[in-house]
């Protein structure tokens, strides 16, 4: 298996190229050049613990890894040390529907699903290659991908790790997790911006060839664990199989049974996820598409408009209040047929114009989502509805994607059965989940969370103790413009 960038550049890189680069060097996203069929029947790898699954979905992809190497890698990331629940990812019947509980890993949120096991893939992705410079690893977060990132980084030889976070724009919970991080080679900016400001920071960095250049001499390459990074998608693909797998085995589905999936979405790497593994044979018949307040890509699939001029709003789900979509670019690449030029072209466009329009034919490609929103007051009576209703606590970005399965149900009539799709612990978001159930009672952080812990009668998870007890480490903070020293001031120290 090959990939290629989504901007047409001439040429196919490995899957271990891909993972070590993660941007093409033209700012493109590496796609691979076709879609493989799922490696056996659904029943069979209904059969399958999650560690094997994940081996055998991935062998599928990173075709030059072996399945020692392979195995090793998910041996490595989903055991009991990093995730609290032996099925990894569980499930949780409510009401007919099904909740995909994706918060067991060491953050309290999905991106350890991937996260956990990118390290051991770029490592290894590192020792097929030859490369002998350090490695390091730039990230933007909207709050929960650079915890995620700095753990699965944290000490691991050969790498250095960089963070930058929107100073405003995280939870409370989210900064405060970041802030004691660990490791001898994590390093964390709070940036005076938005997300976008933050991704996009990042991605000028990526293209800026001299810095590049200048960095090489000094013996590091650049690398990224957003979710640009093919090696953080593909493992996403798995707990869907798994999912599905499980749903069968429980005898809730038929073989061959359609189910749709409701995911909520920022960056549009989940979904995509999802999506890659319907355009592997599961079945999935829609993609519910879950935006909060920030409805960019529900206009998106509405009209077939991608317009990121509007004010960006600041909602309870602050993983999801993103305007532009990096993963999209990946889709619309597939919806224009691969053609890397036109990709381009609108890429250009959305970064020089603020927005691009797909033609009818193009649109029509995109009938297996559906995009919808949640107001704020839509999410918190989701919240309220399963507390009250089944005793099961949702934080706010998982009740998005409640909130739109409900909204699309009424709207379309379609009663297929639907995965939800659980993002976070509640106990990351325990302030708004509060608010939500009306026990807005003053008090600090922790008794927020204590009295989400007494209410719910759920125990909290360790990682709540380990940001509660931990040393503040990191006070860097840093304008816009101000990115790149702080990066270098990071590697190179004060000089
Ligand atoms: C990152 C994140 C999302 C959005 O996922 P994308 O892959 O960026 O669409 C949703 N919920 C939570 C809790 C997240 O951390």
């Amino acid at each position: 298996m090959y990939y290629r960038s989504t901007r047409g550049a001439k040429g196919s890189v490995t899957a271990s190229e891909a993972i070590l680069k993660g941007l093409a060097e033209d700012g493109g996203l590496y796609v691979p050049e076709d879609f493989p069929r799922l490696p056996g029947s659904l029943k069979e790898l209904s059969e399958l613990d999650y560690r094997e699954l994940a081996r055998r979905i991935l062998s599928c992809y990173l075709t030059d890894f072996t399945e020692e190497e392979l195995r090793d890698c998910a041996d490595s990331a989903y055991n009991e040390r990093n995730f609290d629940d032996p099925k990894i990812a569980p499930l949780r019947k409510l009401e007919g529907d099904f909740l995909l509980e994706l918060f067991h890993g060491r953050t309290l949120a999905f991106k350890d699903m991937a996260l956990s096991i990118l390290p051991y893939l770029m490592r290894k992705s590192a020792e097929k290659t030859g490369l002998r410079e350090k490695l390091v690893i730039l990230t933007a977060t909207s709050g929960d991908t650079g915890k995620a990132a700095m753990e699965g980084f944290s000490d691991v030889e050969g790498t250095e790790i960089i963070v930058f976070y929107p100073k405003d724009g995280v939870s409370a919970f989210q900064e405060l997790q970041m802030r004691v991080q660990r490791g001898r080679n994590t390093h964390v900016a709070a940036l005076f911006g938005n997300f976008d400001d933050a991704q996009s920071g990042v991605k000028r960095l990526f293209s800026d060839l001299a810095w590049r250049k200048k960095l090489r001499e000094r013996g590091i390459v650049l690398s990224s664990a957003n979710s640009i990074n093919i090696g953080r998608l593909l493992p996403q693909l798995v707990y869907y199989i798994y999912s599905y797998g499980r749903l069968l085995s429980l005898g809730e589905i038929r073989e061959g049974e359609e189910i749709n999936v409701s995911v909520p979405t920022g960056n549009f790497g989940n979904i995509l996820a999802a999506y890659f593994a319907k355009r592997m044979g599961l079945p999935i018949r829609k993609l519910l598409c879950a935006s909060n307040e920030n409805r960019v890509l529900t206009d998106f699939f509405e009209s077939g408009v991608y317009d990121r001029r509007r004010s960006f709003l600041r909602t309870s789900s602050p993983s999801m209040d993103i305007l532009i979509s990096s993963n999209l670019e990946r889709l619309l690449y597939l919806a224009l047929g691969r053609d890397g030029e036109r990709c381009r072209s609108d890429m250009a466009s959305l970064s020089e114009e603020g927005s691009y329009r797909l033609t009818g034919e193009e649109r029509s490609f995109l009938s297996d989502f559906y995009g919808g929103f949640a107001k704020e007051e839509d999410c918190f009576s989701e919240i309220r509805h399963y507390a009250e209703k089944e005793h099961c606590f949702l934080d706010p970005h998982t009740a998005v994607a409640a909130s739109v399965l409900r909204s699309y149900r009424r709207k379309s009539g379609d009663d297929t059965r639907a995965l939800i799709v659980g993002t976070a612990s509640p106990f990351k978001f325990a302030p708004a989940v509060l608010r939500a159930l009306g026990r807005e009672e003053g008090g600090e952080l922790f008794s927020k969370i204590d009295l989400l812990s007494s209410i719910s009668g759920l125990a909290e998870p360790e990682a709540i103790r380990e940001a509660r007890d931990g040393e503040i480490k990191h006070s860097t903070e840093t304008e816009i413009g101000g990115m790149r020293d702080c990066a270098e001031r990071f590697l190179f120290g004060e000089a």
